[in-house]
């Protein structure tokens, strides 16, 4: 699955927000409690009304959302590349995650100590970034020692490998992060292979007050604005009020948000900007005993996409019986749609849409 980190400086809301993801009654609607795999691991549901639509029509039995791990890491401060804090571990924490939720307090709060005793969320952004950016010069530096020889050597990998690492530092030097570079197809794959921290999509979370999340304030109009300008994404959140909602059932909810003006919750919003930042796209599988949602990258191919679910399918991939989430629901599911000829047959070049209701056929 896809996982996001949850980064950002001590006492900005980190833990508040992560409670509050992974205890919320949405993480734990429709037969799917969210685990915690560590302390800091949790796995969401991932909200999608269509998924409830077509369990509706198909009468399905069991609901089963699609998920996305969120990890709190903790233990980011300055001079975190120097090992201080929890130093390296936290660093080796984010190498493994897809994209980074980043954290910023922007909300004002005598009671709660601010690591430099102000609020300022754009300078905290940049403090983390770099941060990020030495502990990418360090490694990078290391690495190019060690693969020297095999450069002499004429290795084909060391030599790309030693390409892409300057490349890279080039950019750190001049203060960028290493997502500024840009990379050539052909070199994706080792790119992804550095694991440079700074390459990692990021989205801003900025963490309001109670009073302010529906429309932010200051501080977090600040954000949005640097995040813009980086390419990156952005939300507005109260964690505060987040964990509220958590405690809440679903009816409750409802009207919790209708008296803070709020349309979704916080973490709804939260969620799906992380699926939009990393590219993601849902497709599902729906029949009498389950309707179920499924994650894939904008872009993947049937027989991948059946992969998700076992990698049998994927092997033993014939074709895929594919009706758009439009037609399932127009002509009121799948047979309405077969007698409309709306039921395709798809091979293996076909690029999955988003909500395409599949059905895979293969060879066991
Ligand atoms: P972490 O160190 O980043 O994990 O931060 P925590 O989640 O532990 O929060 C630090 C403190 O800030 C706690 O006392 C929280 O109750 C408080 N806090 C978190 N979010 C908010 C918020 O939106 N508003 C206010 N007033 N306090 C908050």
């Amino acid at each position: 699955g896809f996982r996001m980190g949850i980064v950002g400086l001590p006492n900005v809301g980190k833990s508040t927000l992560f409670n509050a993801l992974t205890r919320t009654a949405a993480a734990q609607a429709a037969n799917f409690p969210f685990c915690t795999i560590e302390p800091n691991v949790g796995e969401v549901a991932v909200p999608d009304a269509r998924l409830d639509k077509l369990a509706e029509i198909a009468k399905s039995k069991e609901i089963i959302p699609t998920r996305m791990t969120f990890v709190d890491i903790a233990g980011l401060v300055k001079g975190a590349s120097k090992g201080e804090g929890l130093g390296n571990q936290f660093l080796a924490n984010i190498r493994e995650v897809d994209a980074i939720a980043h954290v910023l307090r922007c909300f004002e709060d005598g009671d709660v100590t601010h690591v430099e005793g102000r609020v300022n969320p754009v300078e905290d952004a940049q403090t983390i970034e770099t941060e990020l950016m030495l502990a990418d010069m360090e490694s990078i530096e290391k690495r190019l020692q060690n693969i020297v020889r095999k450069v002499r050597g004429g290795d084909k990998e060391a030599v790309q490998q030693e390409r892409l690492m300057k490349a890279a530092m080039e950019a750190l030097e001049a203060g960028q992060p290493a997502r500024t570079v840009e990379v050539d197809a052909e070199d994706a794959k080792a790119w992804k292979m550095l694991q440079l921290l700074t390459t990692k999509p990021i989205l801003y979370v900025c963490n309001v007050g109670e009073d302010e999340a529906a429309e932010g304030n200051e501080h977090s109009a600040a954000v949005a604005e640097m995040a813009a300008e980086q390419g990156a994404a952005s939300v507005v959140i109260s964690a505060k009020i987040e964990e509220e909602i958590s405690q809440l059932d679903a009816e409750e909810q409802a009207m919790f948000l209708d008296e803070l003006g709020l349309e979704q919750a916080g973490l709804d919003r939260l969620i799906k900007a992380g699926y939009d930042l990393l590219h993601l796209q849902t497709y599902f599988t729906v029949g009498p005993k389950e309707a179920r949602a499924w994650t894939i990258k904008e872009g993947t191919a049937a027989p991948q996409a059946a992969g998700v679910i076992h990698g049998d399918f994927e092997r033993g991939f014939i074709r895929a019986e594919t009706i758009a989430y439009d037609d399932y629901i127009a002509l009121g599911g799948e047979n309405g749609a077969k007698d409309a000829g709306k039921m395709r047959a798809e091979g293996k070049s076909y690029v999955v849409k988003d909500g395409d209701v599949l059905h895979f056929l293969f060879n066991a």
